[in-house]
């Protein structure tokens, strides 16, 4: 063969279509001056400002590799959750703690499974190991426990379950994810995806960190990207059984979370008056918000996160999506997970809030 053919990648890989993230670019809001960003469910606050001061002062360290351990950062969490520390492992955003999970326990032969509406990394760290991705049908848009469990088979490695869901907003009562906990094989490894915990106050709602304490097979993942507002510096973490860490970190790449992101999420975590008025502020947004869609006549499902998803029905999401891009208001588009009628809006600040509500208004009056 004459022509030069790209050197072939292993099964799965040319099956994924890549994550394409929340927009970040557009015109200024008239009012505001700014953009305003509601695409990636990043908190209305930004970073805690003791965050920020951990992370300039810093700055002058950057030549010295980090905590490899992340000795402290684990330390720290483990006293706010009342965790062992032993058994959590940081990494670079919880999306690297989902993949290392697939790279550890699945691959070729092997399924992974998840909810239809789930999170879309799940599918993708799948296909990145060979493995086959497998999709339990929801019913509502619902994460549904007995169509997950009807799709569990001896090839099944890992049930990953955002909890509550990104981008449906549904949150699955503990009792719920008990249920599904107690009828998995114990070969199978329940993946408990926790990115919204710190938002919900609510007794039926559990992040499953107890779970993890009880079983062998059971993980929690969590991030610093929602609530704590830190996205950009890469930080998530796994609560995990002895066994389960073990075999993470010996995966994990040596200095996989920077010096930085550790400094940052101590110093996030000992501000915890901001995680409160973060969670309040969002819940009455999120409420409000709700109400002012639902007036507009759009359908706007229960959410336990930061965030709305809104389901335009009959009228054009897409279209709604153009004009507020155009008016300096990112929101997302929910094609890649087979909602193209929604749109999914994260809470943001109160001017940011009343300026989408009021843009919505003025698109649907036009038509
Ligand atoms: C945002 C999100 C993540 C990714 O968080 P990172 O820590 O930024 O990688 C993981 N899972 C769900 C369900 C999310 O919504």
């Amino acid at each position: 063969m004459t022509a030069i053919q790209a050197p072939r990648p292993r099964p799965g890989l040319l099956d994924i279509d890549p994550y394409i993230g929340g927009e970040a670019r557009t015109v200024p809001h008239p009012k505001l001056g700014r953009p305003i960003r509601l695409a990636s469910n990043e908190g209305a606050f930004g970073p805690s400002p003791k965050a920020m001061a951990a992370y300039r002062e810093l700055s002058g360290e950057i030549h010295r590799y980090p905590d490899g351990g992340c000795s402290a950062l684990r330390e720290a969490l483990a006293e706010r959750y009342g965790l062992d520390a032993g058994r959590i492992v940081a990494g670079a955003g919880s999306d690297e703690l989902i993949a290392l999970m697939a790279k550890c326990y699945a691959g070729p032969g092997d399924e992974v499974l998840y909810s239809r509406h789930g999170f879309l990394m799940y599918p993708i760290a799948a296909k990145a190991v060979g493995a086959t991705p497998v999709a339990a049908p929801e019913a509502d848009r619902k994460t549904d426990v007995d169509a997950l469990l009807a799709h569990v088979t001896p090839r099944t490695r890992i049930l990953y379950l955002a909890n509550p869901n990104n981008p449906t907003g549904y949150l699955l009562p503990k009792g719920e994810v008990e249920r599904l906990h107690a009828a998995l094989p114990p070969d199978a490894i329940l993946v408990l995806d926790a990115a919204y915990a710190e938002y919900i106050d609510d007794p039926e709602y559990s992040p499953g960190a107890d779970l993890v304490d009880r079983a062998q097979n059971v993980v929690m993942l969590r991030t610093f990207s929602k609530i704590y507002g830190m996205g950009a510096l890469r930080l998530g973490w796994a609560y995990a059984s002895a066994a389960i860490t073990d075999v993470l970190n010996r995966a994990r790449g040596p200095f996989n979370v920077s010096a930085a992101a550790q400094a940052a999420g101590v110093a996030a975590l000992a501000d915890q008056d901001f995680v409160a008025k973060s969670r309040a502020h969002n819940a009455e947004w999120r409420r409000w918000t709700a109400a002012e869609l639902e007036a507009l006549g759009l359908s706007v499902l229960p959410s336990a996160g930061n965030f709305l998803l809104i389901d335009f029905g009959g009228r054009d999401a897409e279209a709604a999506r153009l004009y507020l891009k155009d008016k300096g208001i990112l929101v997302r588009q929910m094609g890649a997970y087979g909602l193209p009628t929604c749109l999914r809006i994260t809470i943001g600040t109160e001017e940011e809030m009343r300026a989408v509500v009021e843009a919505l208004a003025e698109h649907l009056r036009r038509r």
